[in-house]
């Protein structure tokens, strides 16, 4: 049997339905965000346009030195699993500070946002008798494999409509467990969900809640905990998840809840016991970057980068360049075709030095291609003119539909 010729089959397939995704090679400096080396196909020096550093938190000093100090101290790896030598002491220092950040009683980690996802909502789904998981039409494939994972019940209601959870609700057995699976932030819409709704919902029918704010944590909120917490609704959703891999600039991933909730995880959880600890500098960095953007500092950054999104948005607009009107950090620029979509990006990052990867099927449905910007704090005003300037002029060389501005 010739594996590769199987392999190659389908990438082939991938390729001639152009979506096989190839990635920039960047090299990011130390304190040069959004600016990073680029060694891949295109020019040498970019501006990163589609970053998950969404405040450019991985480059701050603080976080930086508490990652040095914590390897200079503890060295590189944690050392096991959590269960069997690898807890560190900055890792419950680290879950203190998440248990915190969301006003829960515990939390515990995981090795990305990803896997906290999917071990949460799998044990929970497995483990929970007679269990049904509600999950939101839009939910991120990490919460898909978790439910798959459980083999329970699912239903899926429709994207962000509380009428139509209700109505899915009303089918099941009232006295079985329920979890209503849902995002405060929807990564590629950049839409933000009715929370308060859905939760009325939820208890009405005695559901227990599950919030990913993997696109929130660090950003919303007073103190950085999310929309649930700008909108004083934390309290009432059963667990918060979160990744310490976007907005904090590091790896990780985390849920919140309480001590009995976490516990039940922990104990569980086969994505949390059988795998390696975070190293201790990880754990160690994500506390600095978590304080920090609790603090006045993480007050200024929030609003300085609502401000780019805002002007970003502002300009695209008097460039007649169709963008999705969300109330997020999230622009989607909607181009809706997957060849003139990698044809923009790739001319970007060719002709102009601007990377922003182009977003296609299966990532986003078919006819509804982007690309999607993020502007961070750090981008600065020319950055944003000189985006929609080359955005502005490709426009029209790739025959692309313009708004009514
Ligand atoms: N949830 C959502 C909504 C996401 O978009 C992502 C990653 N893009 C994850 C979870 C996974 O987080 P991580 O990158 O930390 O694995």
């Amino acid at each position: 049997m010739d594996y590769d010729q199987l392999f190659r089959t389908q990438l082939d397939a991938l390729k001639s339905d152009g979506n096989y995704r190839v990635f920039a090679e960047l090299e990011r400096h130390r304190g040069a965000y959004p600016r990073a080396k680029n060694h891949g196909a295109g020019a040498d020096e970019v501006t990163v346009w589609c970053g998950n550093d969404y405040l450019g938190m991985g480059q701050h000093p603080e976080v930086i030195a508490a990652m040095h100090a914590a390897i200079d101290q503890c060295g590189a790896g944690a050392g096991g699993t959590r269960n069997i030598s690898g807890t560190n002491h900055s890792h419950v220092l680290l879950e203190r500070e998440l248990a915190d950040l969301h006003g829960k009683d515990g939390a515990l980690l995981f090795t990305s946002g990803y896997v906290s996802n999917w071990a949460a909502l799998g044990t929970l789904g497995a483990r929970l008798p007679g269990c049904t998981i509600l999950s939101d039409a839009f939910n991120h494939a990490s919460m898909i494999e978790g439910i798959r994972h459980a083999r329970c019940e699912k239903r899926i209601w429709a994207h962000n409509d509380p009428r139509d959870l209700e109505r899915k609700l009303a089918d099941l057995d009232p006295d079985a467990p329920k979890v209503v699976a849902f995002e405060s932030v929807y990564s590629m819409d950049g839409d933000i969900a009715p929370i308060g709704e859905i939760l009325d919902v939820a208890e009405q029918f005695g559901a227990m809640t599950y919030l990913d704010e993997v696109h929130a944590v660090g950003l919303y909120g007073k103190r950085g905990g999310g929309i649930a917490e700008r909108e004083g609704l934390s309290d009432r959703v059963t667990l918060i998840e979160g990744t310490l891999g976007k907005a904090f600039g590091v790896v990780g991933g985390y849920i919140t809840g309480s001590v009995e909730l976490v516990d039940f995880i922990r104990s569980f959880a086969s994505g949390f016991i059988f795998t390696t600890a975070l190293p201790p500098a990880v754990a160690a960095g994500a506390v600095a970057s978590i304080q920090t953007l609790k603090g006045e500092e993480g007050v200024a950054l929030r609003t300085r980068q609502q401000r780019q999104v805002a002007r970003l948005r502002a300009a695209l607009d008097r460039a007649g360049i169709p963008h999705l009107d969300n109330p997020s950090h999230i622009v989607p620029v909607m181009v809706k075709d997957p060849v003139k979509c990698k044809m923009l990006a790739d001319i970007l990052m060719q002709d102009h030095g601007i990377y922003v990867q182009p977003i296609n099927y299966p990532t986003v449905p078919k006819g509804t291609e982007r690309l999607r910007f993020t502007p961070s704090p750090l981008h600065d005003d020319s950055d944003i003119d000189a985006l929609v300037t080359a955005l502005h002029a490709l426009w029209s060389q790739c025959a692309l539909a313009r708004a009514a501005a």
